[in-house]
C-alpha cells in the first residue's frame, strides 16, 4: 500500500512497519496494473523521475546509479574473464545499461516477468533503457526468472538477480530451489549476486539467503552494502555468492573510459563496501 495525496507519495509497507518515507510530486506521470504488478510513475521534485512497484520505490534519477552500478560491477570486477551474464528481474534495464560498459562481456540476457516494467521504462526512464537497446550484446525476455533457469546448465559467468522484494512475484526467485538451479547454470568460477535487502530492516532474509547460498554449494558467501537514500532505511546490498573466491577486491583494473563513467562504483568503494558494522558482521559470519 502506500498513499499518494496532497501532492506526496508516502511510502507505506507492511515490509517496514512503523516507518514511511515520503516524496513531494512534481507530477503524475502513469498507474497502471499488470498481470503481476502495480506500478506507478511520478516525477519528484527532490529525486527526479521514479518509479514504484507494488508501493515500493524501485528507482529514482536522483540515486539509480548507485544501485546499479554496485549490483553490476562487484561482481563483474571480481571475475577474471566474465563473458556471459544473466540478469534475472532488471526490467528496466539499469543494471544491463552498468554491465554493457565492459568490452569483454559477449552476451547479456535479462530475464523480467513483466513485460510492462520494460515497455514504462522505455518510455519513461530512457537514461537506463538507451544504452542496452542499441547494443547487439543485450537480448531480453519476459518469463518468470526461476522457470526460465531451468533450462540453463553450465552456461553463464555472472548472474545478477535484481528482483523486488520478496514477495508478489519474487517469491519464486527467493528460495533455494531457485540458488540450486542459479548454481547450475554458472560455469566453473562463476559468481552470483542477488539484490540482498538491509541488514537494518530485513536481517532474517539476509541471513536466510546467505544460508541458501551456503547450502546450495557456493565457498564464499559476502555482503556488499549499498547507500541509498530512497531505499528504506537508506541502504541495501549485495549478496555474492562466489566459486571465484572472495570477491572483497577487484581482480580486473578499471579502463580510463570505464572509470570516467563511474558516479559511485570505484576500486576505493568496492572495496569498502565489504566492511559491515560489527551488530551485522557477527551474525553474518558467525551463525
Ligand atoms: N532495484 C529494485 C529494488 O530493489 O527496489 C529492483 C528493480 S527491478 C525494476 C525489479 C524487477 O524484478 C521488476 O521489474 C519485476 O518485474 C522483476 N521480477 C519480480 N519477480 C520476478 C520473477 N519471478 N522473475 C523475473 N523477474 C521478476
Amino acid at each position: 500500500m502506500n498513499v499518494f495525496k496532497k501532492g506526496w507519495y508516502t511510502e507505506i509497507s507492511d515490509d517496514w512497519p512503523g516507518v514511511a518515507q515520503s516524496y513531494e510530486i512534481e507530477k503524475e506521470i502513469a498507474h497502471e496494473k499488470s498481470k503481476f504488478q502495480d506500478i506507478q510513475i511520478f516525477k519528484s521534485k527532490r529525486c527526479g523521475m521514479t518509479m514504484s512497484i507494488d508501493g515500493a520505490i524501485q528507482s529514482t534519477e536522483m540515486d539509480e546509479f548507485a544501485y546499479h552500478e554496485m549490483m553490476a560491477h562487484i561482481v563483474l570486477y571480481s571475475h577474471p574473464n566474465p563473458k556471459r551474464v544473466l540478469i534475472i528481474g532488471g526490467g528496466d534495464m539499469g543494471v544491463a545499461r552498468e554491465v554493457l560498459k565492459h568490452k569483454c562481456i559477449e552476451l547479456v540476457d535479462n530475464c523480467d516477468i513483466d513485460d510492462k516494467v520494460t515497455e514504462l521504462s522505455k518510455k519513461h526512464f530512457p537514461h537506463l533503457t538507451d544504452i542496452p537497446l542499441k547494443d547487439p550484446r543485450y537480448h531480453i525476455m519476459f518469463q518468470d526468472g526461476a522457470k526460465f533457469m531451468e533450462s540453463k546448465v553450465n552456461y553463464y559467468d555472472i548472474i545478477i538477480t535484481d528482483s523486488t522484494d520478496p514477495t508478489g512475484p519474487a517469491v519464486s526467485i527467493f528460495n533455494k530451489s531457485y540458488y540450486e538451479k542459479v548454481f547450475k547454470a554458472l560455469r566453473p568460477g562463476g559468481i552470483i549476486c542477488s539484490q540482498g535487502e538491509s541488514y537494518w530492516l530485513d536481517l532474517d532474509i539476509v541471513l536466510n539467503l546467505r544460508n541458501i547460498m551456503k547450502e546450495v554449494g557456493f565457498p564464499v558467501v559476502e555482503y556488499s552494502t549499498i547507500q541509498i537514500p530512497t531505499y528504506p532505511f537508506g541502504s541495501i546490498g549485495c549478496i555474492i555468492g562466489s566459486n571465484a573466491g572472495s570477491c572483497k577486491k577487484p581482480r580486473r583494473a578499471m579502463t580510463k573510459e570505464e572509470a570516467d563513467s563511474m558516479k559511485y562504483y570505484s576500486k576505493e568503494m568496492h572495496e569498502a563496501s565489504f566492511v559491515m558494522p560489527q551488530f551485522f558482521k557477527k551474525r553474518f559470519e558467525s551463525e
